[in-house]
């Protein structure tokens, strides 16, 4: 466990992609850099893994409930990254709530660590550790300790993929309303002991299958309704000034690049079926 963590914290301050996390906190007043380099990994060490008695690790654990009530962290996750769906599920909303005739805002969503902060304090403020969730998948994961997607560093997106069972799919259309048709797969075989344990935490398929078959019926409607000839028409209405990313989020009723799918909760569900059903076909990356 110790060295995991060790190994994770330097892995995370000599990330590149990471390190613009770290930028663009100190750009809002957040010196997280101190909490996660090396000042923090000499601590860890000179404390030998035994986090939980350190005093240091009891004032950081008393100042989290203050710093996650902080204008600049909400802000940080909610208007700087852009989330606004859950990181672990991509089902339900993971957004800021805007107070009544104020600027202040609060969290509309929750911030789960990664490594709990009972077993890792000196992680508890990093926002390497910090992952914004829904209460469902916070709640779900609460004293787990199987390894599951770190989505700062696994690209669940890339790695997994929704997909259907047409056999299945069929019985559904034909009225069999109790039928599971929706799966979820794994991409990469490298990954396959994180995406048992999340399937086995977060119950993605019990979930997408609980709650959203209705999504795929309405994508194989518009599968039918938006033909070539329907989407020219829509597109020639000039006024509109519709370019052709915006032309799919209106067949799709959401967000289809792959930069996009934390903006908008199922952008992956739909992403990944409107591709298997030809409703679109895989776009290249472009401007957000
Ligand atoms: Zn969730």
């Amino acid at each position: 466990m110790c060295c995991w963590t060790e190994t994770f914290v330097v892995g995370q301050a000599t990330n590149n992609g990471k390190k613009e996390i770290i930028l663009k906190a100190n750009a809002i007043g957040l010196d997280f850099e101190k909490l996660v380099t090396n000042k923090s990994l000499l601590e860890l060490k000179k404390m030998n893994c035994d986090f939980g008695t350190n005093p240091i690790s009891k004032n950081i654990l008393n100042y989290y409930t203050n710093y996650r009530g902080l204008t600049a962290v909400r802000n940080f996750y909610g208007k700087d990254l852009k989330i606004k769906a859950c990181l672990y599920c991509n089902a339900q909303f993971s957004a800021l709530l805007k107070n009544k005739n104020s600027s202040v805002s609060k969290l509309g969503f929750q911030l789960d660590h990664y490594l709990a902060k009972d077993d890792y304090p000196l992680l508890a403020l990093s926002l390497y550790n910090l992952i914004p969730v829904c209460g469902n998948c916070n709640q779900r994961k609460l004293n787990s300790k199987l390894e599951i997607f770190y989505p700062y560093e696994d690209d669940i997106n890339k790695i997994t993929f929704f997909d259907l069972n047409e056999e299945k799919l069929i019985k559904y259309l034909l009225g069999n309303n109790s039928i599971d048709f929706i799966e979820w797969k794994l991409k990469n075989d490298t990954y396959k002991e994180k995406f048992k344990n999340h399937q086995k935490i977060f119950k993605i398929e019990q979930l997408y299958n609980a709650n959203f078959k209705d999504i795929i019926k309405e994508l194989l409607n518009k599968q039918i309704i938006y033909n070539d000839s329907r989407v020219d028409e829509l597109s020639n209405l000039s006024f509109l000034n519709i370019d052709e990313n915006m032309m799919e989020r209106i067949k799709l009723g959401n967000y289809t690049l792959d930069e996009d799918i934390n903006k908008r909760p199922l952008s992956k569900l739909v992403k990944d079926i409107s591709e298997r059903l030809s409703i679109i076909t895989k776009i290249a990356p472009s401007k957000a």
